[in-house]
């Protein structure tokens, strides 16, 4: 996918760096010449300093200035922002970095795959907030009894040596508690890693994933990434996978693999279960059923390894508690985890992570009754925003509810300025005008609630 600037209109083929926001885009050097004028010109001088930007959605006036450009506006606030993400991710731009731009670029042009030159890197806006409801995380950490043990466990970690390369302890224990063969369990750094491992693994056929969207945004990156055609199959009104339209993708493609996350992100729905039995009776690749959210529905597609040896099941502790330790589970069939463990990297668990989810695992009785509580309040989040007129819920099986306003990208900025963050999806088709609000504590889905409520009556 080609990105375009929405001031200068540069391709993101011949830019160093443009960051997307929302249906718009500003290249690097958009941002540091905008940021000249915003500084060079006082307040009320500019262009046009009023308006909405088209970046955080944000009507400003007053304080805050605003730049019009040819196809966008965007304050202030922004302009340092994104400078500073660029300066995070990719380092501040020099003048010598200047004079080599040519080579630098016929080396981009010229070396970089298309895959790799075409994508827009995975981000996750760093906006200082009240309310973090935004990352699928879960909002509770550690009772203080299994913080001081996780506490002692970490400070005996050898931090010279290099971890067990292979986890045995830890899988071992993940083998006892799921009851599922250690031979069959591969744990990656976060599932991130071990999507990526599939599709390295899985692209010797035809080069092709299948997937149903919107789903999973890394799924798509990956596949890019990797060089595997993606075939990307549009759900129905219902979230639903068109059964009629996969199985035709499956016998004229052939894809290597199939990738369905149910419950899915960011529609929070599970995939009904013949849907995703047809899928798995017509495949002659591999089929992932990532079960990321898995914990706040209770299903399961474990037990279905035995039946069908093409299928793995994708788990992740990141939606449970402990997104801060990456640690993603593979299940599959002997044969088929150790081929995806030829391309695993050294040491791709690190100490603290095993160690520390070995304790969590030990002591996994208040993860139970968090997971109880998360769901109790996404039941109770979803009857009250079926109750908000202006909104529309879609039911969640996931720790998250997504749902549709009219005007998502105003809603999306009014939230953040009461200190609430979520997540705006706003594209054009399936997901037009939708946002995504992950469950938080009690009192933080209030706070959202509230706040949504105020918004839409005015
Ligand atoms: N699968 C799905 C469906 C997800 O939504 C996510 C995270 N947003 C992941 C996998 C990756 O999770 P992690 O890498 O934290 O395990």
């Amino acid at each position: 996918m080609v990105i375009r600037c929405s001031f200068c209109e540069v391709s993101s083929r011949d830019a160093k760096v443009i960051i997307q926001r929302n249906d718009h885009s500003i290249c690097n050097e958009c941002i540091a010449l905008v940021k000249e004028l915003l500084a060079e010109f006082g307040i009320g001088e500019v262009i046009e300093s009023k308006g909405r930007c088209s970046f955080c959605s944000e009507n400003h006036g007053g304080d805050r200035v605003v730049f019009q450009g040819k196809n966008a506006k965007i304050c202030s606030e922004c302009v340092g922002e994104m400078e500073n993400e660029i300066k995070g991710n990719h380092g501040v731009q020099s003048k010598v970095a200047k004079k080599q731009d040519t080579r630098t670029h016929s080396i981009i042009s010229s070396r970089v795959k298309k895959g790799v030159q075409s994508l827009t890197a995975y981000s996750v806006p760093d906006y200082k907030c009240r309310v973090k409801l935004d990352g699928n995380e879960s909002p509770f950490s550690l009772p203080q009894d299994v913080l001081e043990m996780v506490l002692k466990e970490a400070s005996s970690i050898p931090i010279n040596r290099y971890p067990d390369p292979n986890s045995i302890e830890l899988r071992k224990k993940i083998s006892r508690i799921s009851k599922f063969p250690y031979e069959g369990i591969l744990l990656g750094n976060g599932s991130d890693e071990l999507i990526e491992m599939i599709m390295t693994t899985f692209s010797g056929g035809t080069g092709r994933a299948l997937y149903p969207v919107p789903t999973f945004s890394m799924v798509r990156i990956c596949c890019l990434a990797l060089g595997l055609e993606p075939i990307e199959i549009e759900l129905d009104d219902e979230f639903d996978i068109q059964l009629s339209l996969a199985l035709k993708g499956l016998a004229q493609k052939n894809p290597d693999i199939v990738f369905m996350a149910s419950p899915n992100n960011p529609t929070g729905n599970s995939f009904s279960e013949e849907k995703i039995l047809g899928i798995l009776d017509n495949s002659g690749g591999i089929v992932v059923i990532d079960e990321a959210y898995g914990d706040f529905c209770g299903k399961t597609y474990l037990p279905l390894i035995k039946k069908y040896e093409n299928l793995v099941i994708l788990r992740t502790m990141s939606k449970v508690g402990f997104a801060g330790i990456r640690l993603g589970i593979l299940f599959g069939r002997e044969q088929l985890i150790r081929e995806i463990n030829k391309v695993r990297l050294p040491y791709n668990i690190n100490y603290y992570s095993q160690r520390i989810a070995k304790v969590i695992l030990d002591n996994s009785g208040f993860v139970r009754e968090n997971l109880q509580l998360i769901i109790r309040e996404r039941d109770r989040v979803y009857g009250e925003l079926k109750g908000i007129s202006g909104a529309k819920a879609f039911h969640s099986d996931a720790n998250f509810i997504l749902f549709r306003v009219d005007d998502a990208d105003k809603l999306f900025g009014e939230l953040r300025r009461k200190g609430i963050l979520i997540r705006n999806f706003n594209t054009r088709g399936l997901l037009e005008n939708c946002l995504r609000v992950t469950i938080g504590k009690p009192e933080e889905n209030d706070s959202f609630l509230e706040a949504l409520r105020e918004i839409l009556s005015s």
